[in-house]
C-alpha cells in the first residue's frame, strides 16, 4: 500500500476521523508475509491485548476492527492464534446482518451499483461493509476489484467500510480471511454485509457458501452474456440484477429482464421457497434501487420465517468446519518431508508402469501414517 493509505488501525490519533480506503489492490502473495510482519513492527514490546481490542470492536470503534482485521490476514502463526482467540470472544455477537453476495464480469457496474445501493442503505441508517473475494489477488499479485479508484463516496461515509480482498496464504487462505472479517463487522455492529467477487470462475461458489443472498449483476444482451456464462452460475443466484437500466439502454435493460426472468423461472431455486427473479436498476439515476432492498428485506423474513434462513446457516459453518479439515489434513500431507521425498519416487514407478496406483496410494499412507505416530 503507498504511503498515504495505511490500514486504519494504524491512526491512532484519529481512528473515527475517516473511512477506509479500497484505491489500492493487496500486496502480492509474496511480499504477503514481510508486510504483515512489519505491520506490528511499531508495536514491537507492546502486547496486543485481546480484551482491548475485543471492548474496541463491540463498540464500533473503525481502528481497532481495522487492527483485528489485520491480525485475521496475517500470514504470521503467532496472529493467527491471537485472531482465532479474538473472533472466540467475539463469536456470540455476530451472525445478525444481512450478507449478500455481488457477482458480475468485469464492468458489469460491481463498484458502481455497491456505492449507489450502500449509500442508500446508509442513509437508511443501516452499517455497511463493503467486502472483496479477488480470485486475482493470489494468482498474479494484481487485483481485479481493488485496483482502480473504487466507491469513493461510499468509503467516506461513517456509516461505510470497505476492506479490499485479502491475499491469499495458509489455513483456508482467502476464503477463511473474508469469513471471519465477515464475523468481525457483525461484532463490529455491521448489519449488511456485501461481498463481492469478479464472476470469472470459482470465486462465486466460494462467496455463495458465505452469504445469504446471492446476486448477479448483468448487463443487456442477455442472450450474448448467456453464451459465455457457465450455467452453473445462474444456479447459484437468489436475484440477477440487469445493472445500467438508463438512457437509451431502459428498453434493452427491460427485455433482458425478461428473458433473464424466464431462464430462472425453469431452474431449481437454491434457495428453498424462493423464486429468482431478474430486476433493472441503475447505479447512475439509483432507480430500482429502493425496490431492491424491499426484495432484499422480503426475501430475509420469508427466509427466517420458514427457517431456511438459519439452515443455510448452519449447513455453512458445517461445510466450512470440513474444508478447513480437509485443508488441514491437504497442509498435513504435502508438507510432510517424507512424502516429499517419497512422492516423486512412487510417481516415476506409477508411471513407468512398476507399481499399481493403489499400491503407491497405500505405500505413502503407511509411510505418512508412521512419521506422525512417531512425532
Ligand atoms: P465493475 O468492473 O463491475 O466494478 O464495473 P464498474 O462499476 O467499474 O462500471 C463499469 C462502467 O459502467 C463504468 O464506466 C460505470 O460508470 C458504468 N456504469 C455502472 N453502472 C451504471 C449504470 O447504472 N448506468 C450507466 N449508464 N453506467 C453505469
Amino acid at each position: 500500500m503507498s504511503e498515504d493509505k495505511k490500514p486504519e488501525w494504524v491512526d491512532l490519533e484519529n481512528p473515527e476521523g475517516f473511512a477506509s480506503s479500497i484505491k489500492k489492490g493487496v500486496e502480492i502473495a509474496a511480499n504477503h508475509n514481510q508486510a504483515s510482519k512489519n505491520r506490528f513492527v511499531k508495536k514491537k514490546g507492546q502486547e496486543i491485548s485481546i480484551e482491548d481490542l475485543k471492548a474496541g470492536v463491540l463498540k464500533g470503534e473503525r481502528a481497532k476492527l481495522a487492527k483485528g482485521i489485520t491480525l485475521v490476514e496475517s500470514n504470521a502463526a503467532h496472529h493467527f492464534e491471537l485472531a482465532q482467540e479474538l473472533l472466540q470472544t467475539l463469536l456470540p455477537y455476530t451472525g445478525k446482518s444481512l450478507r449478500i453476495g455481488i457477482s458480475g464480469v468485469p464492468g458489469a457496474g460491481k463498484s458502481t451499483f455497491i456505492e449507489a445501493f450502500g449509500t442508500y442503505l446508509c442513509s437508511l441508517g443501516k452499517k455497511v461493509a463493503v467486502l472483496a473475494v479477488d480470485p486475482s489477488s493470489s494468482v498474479n499479485g494484481g487485483s481485479i476489484l481493488g485496483d482502480k479508484t473504487r466507491m469513493e463516496e461510499l468509503s467516506r461515509n461513517p456509516r461505510a467500510f470497505i476492506r479490499p480482498s485479502p491475499s491469499e496464504g495458509t489455513f483456508g487462505g482467502v476464503h477463511r480471511k473474508t469469513r471471519e472479517t465477515m464475523l468481525l463487522c457483525e461484532a463490529a455492529g455491521f448489519d449488511i454485509i456485501l461481498v463481492e467477487t469478479v464472476g470469472v470462475g470459482q470465486s462465486e461458489a466460494i462467496v455463495r457458501s458465505m452469504v445469504d443472498f446471492f446476486m448477479l449483476l448483468v448487463l443487456t444482451g442477455a442472450g450474448d452474456e448467456l453464451q459465455g456464462m457457465k450455467k452453473g452460475i445462474m444456479e447459484l443466484v437468489d436475484g440477477i440484477v440487469v445493472n445500467k437500466a438508463d438512457g437509451d439502454n431502459l428498453t434493452p435493460a427491460l427485455r433482458t429482464k425478461s428473458e433473464y426472468s424466464r431462464i430462472l423461472h425453469f431452474l431449481q431455486p437454491i434457495t428453498k421457497g424462493w423464486m429468482a427473479k431478474a430486476y433493472t436498476c441503475s447505479s447512475v439515476t439509483g432507480k430500482g434501487i429502493p425496490e431492491l432492498w424491499e426484495m432484499l428485506q422480503e426475501f430475509s423474513n420469508t427466509t427466517e420465517l420458514s427457517g431456511v434462513f438459519q439452515d443455510r446457516r448452519r449447513m455453512q459453518s458445517k461445510e466450512w468446519f470440513y474444508s478447513l479439515i480437509e485443508g488441514q489434513l491437504h497442509q498435513l500431507f504435502y508438507k510432510n518431508n517424507i512424502v516429499k521425498q517419497l512422492l516423486p519416487i512412487l510417481e516415476n514407478q506409477v508411471m513407468a508402469g512398476n507399481k499399481t496406483i493403489t499400491k503407491a496410494v497405500q505405500e505413502v499412507f503407511h509411510t505418512f501414517l508412521d512419521s506422525v505416530n512417531t512425532k
